[in-house]
C-alpha cells in the first residue's frame, strides 16, 4: 500500500501513524508509539480497528534515546507487508516568524528550522532528529514539516507582540501561539459539523495535558492564549499557564533557583500536578477525594472562564464555544463547570446531551452554540503532507 507516515517526536515518546492512500483518501492503518524511552521502553501499535499489531518491552539500554527509538520503529515498520512510504509528515513545534504553512523539507529548510531551536529548546531538537535520520536512511522519501505555530501567523501585529522594546520583537520574541494543527483541523471540521457557526466567532478550547484556547474568526485564528512558549495561558497538566514574570525573577533572585530548576518547575512541576500534589491527570483529580484535587479543578475552571472571556472580547462577541482534546472531549463534568461560567455570554447547556457525549451540547434556545469536536492533529499532518508531495497519484 502507498502510505504516509506521520511522526510526532517528543523527549520521552515517539508517536507515529500510518495512513494508506486509497483513491484520493487517507485511511488510518496504524497508530503507534514508543514510550518510556530510557526508562521502561515499550513499542506498541494497533491497526485502524484497534487490534494490537505489536507490544514489545525493552531494557532501558536497548532504547535509550530518541534515535534508538526511531531505529526500532523503522525496523518494525519494515515488517509491515506491502508498505510503500510515499512521504513522511512531521509535527514540528516551531516555525518561527517565517513559516505560516507546512513546508517540504530539504537541507536548507532543515538548517532554517534548526535556528528555531533556541525558541523551543525542549521540543524542536526532538522534532528535527527523525527528519535528519529519515534523510540519512532514504533521501528519496519526501518529508514535510507541519508547525504548531503556523496557523496563528496571521494574527494582527498588535496581537502578535509583547509590550517590550521593538528590537526584541524583531529578534523573534513574539506571541506565536501553539496547538495550531489542532485548531486548523477543528476549523475544517466545523465546516462539516456546524457550517452555520464556522463562518462566525468561535472560541476553541483545546484542553489536554497541554491546554490552550484559540479565537477563530471565520475559520482563521486571530488570538491564542499561548504566546512565546507553550507555558502561557491556561493551567495545564504540569505547567502553570499565565504567570507574572515577576515570579520567575523572584525564584531566581530571591530563592536562588538555577534557570534549569525554574524550567523544570514550570514545565514539569506546576499546573494541576503542582497545585493538587495529586496528579497531572484530570481523571485522577476527578476521582480523588483529596480537597487539593478539587481545588486544582476549581482553579482550572476559573482560568478557563477568564481566558474564554478574553478571547470573546478579541472576537467582539461569541457565536460558538468548542471543546476538544482529552479533557474537552471526555470530561463532561469539566464541560459543565466551564459552561456555567459562560452563561453571561448566552451559553445554555443541555445536560443530557453533555452526559451522552453528543457533538452539540447546547440547548436549542442557547444563544451560544456549544460543541464537542474531537481533534485529529495527525490527520491534519497527513493531509498537508499529501498536498505538498503531489496529491494522489
Ligand atoms: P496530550 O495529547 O497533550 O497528551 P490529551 O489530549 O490526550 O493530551 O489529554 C490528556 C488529558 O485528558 C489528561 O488530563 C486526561 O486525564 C484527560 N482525559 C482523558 N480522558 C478523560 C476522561 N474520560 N475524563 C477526564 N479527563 C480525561
Amino acid at each position: 500500500m502507498d502510505a504516509i507516515l506521520v511522526v510526532n517526536a517528543g523527549s520521552s515518546s515517539l508517536k507515529f501513524q500510518v495512513f494508506a492512500l486509497v483513491g484520493g483518501d487517507l485511511e488510518r492503518r496504524v497508530r503507534g508509539q514508543v514510550d518510556g524511552i530510557g526508562v521502561r521502553p515499550r513499542l506498541r501499535a494497533a491497526d485502524g480497528a484497534g487490534t494490537v499489531l505489536v507490544d514489545n518491552s525493552y531494557k532501558p539500554a536497548e532504547i535509550h534515546d530518541l534515535p534508538t527509538a526511531i531505529a526500532e520503529t523503522a525496523d518494525w515498520l519494515r515488517t509491515l507487508e506491502g508498505l510503500k512510504l510515499r512521504a513522511i509528515g512531521h509535527r514540528v513545534v516551531h516555525g518561527g516568524p517565517e513559516f505560516s504553512h507546512p513546508v517540504l523539507i530539504d537541507e536548507a529548510i532543515l538548517g532554517r528550522l534548526a535556528r528555531y531551536q533556541s525558541l523551543a529548546p525542549l521540543h524542536q531538537p526532538n522534532n528535527l532528529a527523525p527528519i535528519r535520520l529519515a534523510m540519512a536512511i532514504d533521501q528519496d522519501v519526501p518529508q514535510v514539516a507541519c508547525f504548531d505555530t503556523a496557523f496563528h501567523r496571521g494574527h494582527p501585529a498588535y496581537a502578535d507582540c509583547y509590550a517590550l522594546p521593538r528590537a526584541l520583537y524583531d529578534e523573534g520574541i513574539r506571541r506565536y501561539g501553539f496547538h495550531g494543527l489542532s485548531y486548523e483541523y477543528i476549523a475544517d471540521r466545523l465546516l462539516e459539523v456546524s457550517p452555520e457557526v464556522a463562518s462566525g466567532r468561535v472560541v476553541v478550547a483545546h484542553l489536554g495535558s497541554g491546554a490552550s484556547m484559540c479565537a477563530l474568526l471565520a475559520g482563521r485564528s486571530i488570538e491564542s492564549t499561548m504566546g512565546f512558549t507553550a507555558l502561557d495561558g491556561l493551567p495545564m497538566g504540569s505547567r502553570p499557564g499565565q504567570l507574572d514574570p515577576g515570579v520567575v525573577l523572584h525564584l531566581i533572585e530571591e530563592r536562588g533557583m538555577a534557570p534549569a530548576e525554574v524550567t523544570h518547575l514550570l514545565y514539569n512541576g506546576s499546573g494541576l500536578k503542582g497545585l493538587s500534589g495529586v496528579s497531572n491527570d484530570m481523571r485522577d483529580l476527578l476521582a480523588s477525594e483529596d480537597p487539593a484535587a478539587a481545588f486544582a479543578i476549581d482553579h482550572f475552571v476559573h482560568r478557563c472562564a477568564l481566558h474564554a472571556g478574553q478571547l470573546a472580547a478579541a472576537l467582539g462577541g461569541l457565536d460558538a464555544f468548542v471543546f476538544t482534546a482529552g479533557i474537552g472531549e471526555n470530561a463532561a463534568e469539566i464541560r459543565t463547570r466551564v459552561v456555567e461560567r459562560l452563561t453571561w455570554l448566552g451559553a445554555q447547556l443541555d445536560p443530557a446531551a453533555n452526559e451522552a457525549g453528543a457533538s452539540r451540547i447546547s440547548r436549542p434556545d442557547s444563544r451560544l452554540a456549544l460543541l464537542v469536536v474531537p481533534t485529529d492533529e495527525e490527520l491534519m499532518i497527513a493531509r498537508h503532507t499529501l498536498a505538498l508531495t503531489g496529491g494522489p497519484r
